[in-house]
């Protein structure tokens, strides 16, 4: 299809094979764009991105830190003239009891996941707001929703669930400027985040819970963010898409 024909996306923690990102950033290809991966290793992403094809480029770019992001969105400008779409996707988890969340953890899931999202959206937005438009999508978690239960403590419910607020309200300040800004929450999806860390007794135990009857796979959630960032979701803004197979229906 050409659902995102001559748009240029940034899509953050794409580099990992099995991750979600790098199923977004290959189907946003897929679709026409041009796909900007970033990611902590620049040769990493550089690799994923010449994987996806020849004209997709990969950054170095560790999303808590805020000079980086705005040297990789320089280097993107440069490189590929311009940012029309923008995946907040980079996230770590860690599964903690609330009683064992020193402070180093919870600097640490809250810098990726929630100041990252912070920072990455802060050096895109000049760009978008030149070119009067734009499409952010938010990697939340139904974690946020249901209070974990899945694999991420209680730290990581907070950042994804801080990852809705700060979404909702770049969604309402940046409406002004044709820049919609949405979230996806997904379910429990097979990639290296949760690959031999979720026992088989627990396994069965969320399969039970999930109507659809299977575990998400990475292209469940790039379907939602490919929908999200192409103008066929032109008036959609401030909204949070399940993709959890009916684990949490509310
Ligand atoms: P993954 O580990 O395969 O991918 C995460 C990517 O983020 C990796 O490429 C990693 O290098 C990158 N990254 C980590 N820290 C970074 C940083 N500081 N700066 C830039 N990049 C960084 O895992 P995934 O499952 O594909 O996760 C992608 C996102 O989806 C995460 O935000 C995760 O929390 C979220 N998520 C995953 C699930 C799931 O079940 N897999 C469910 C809900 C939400």
């Amino acid at each position: 299809s050409t659902l995102l024909a001559g748009k240029v996306a940034v899509i953050s923690g794409a580099a990992s094979p099995r991750g979600i990102g790098m199923a977004t950033a290959r189907m946003f290809a897929a679709h026409g764009a041009t796909v900007a991966i970033l990611d902590l290793d620049e040769r990493a992403a550089s690799e994923a991105a010449s994987s996806i094809g020849p004209a997709h480029r990969g950054y170095a770019c560790n999303v808590t830190d805020r000079q980086a992001c705005h040297a990789a969105v320089e280097r993107v400008v440069a490189d590929l003239g311009k940012i029309d779409v923008l995946i907040n996707n980079a996230g770590i988890t860690q599964p903690a009891k609330l009683l064992d969340i020193d402070p180093e953890s919870w600097d640490r899931i809250l810098d990726v996941n929630l100041r990252g999202v912070l920072y990455l959206s802060q050096a895109v937005v000049p760009q978008m707001k030149k070119q009067g438009k734009g499409s952010i999508g938010c990697m939340s978690s139904v974690s946020a929703q249901r209070g974990g239960g899945i694999l991420g403590g209680p730290h990581y419910s907070a950042a994804k669930a801080g990852v809705l607020g700060l979404a909702k309200a770049m969604a309402r300040e940046l409406g002004i400027d044709g820049i919609r800004v949405n979230c996806v929450t997904p379910g429990l999806i097979q990639t290296d985040i949760n690959a031999g860390k979720i026992s088989d007794d627990k396994r069965g135990e969320i399969l039970a819970g999930i109507p659809l009857n299977r575990l998400g796979v990475p292209d469940d959630v790039a379907g939602a963010f490919l929908f999200l960032a192409s103008d066929i979701s032109s008036y959609i803004t401030g909204a949070v898409i399940d993709v959890n197979g009916g684990m949490l229906i509310h």
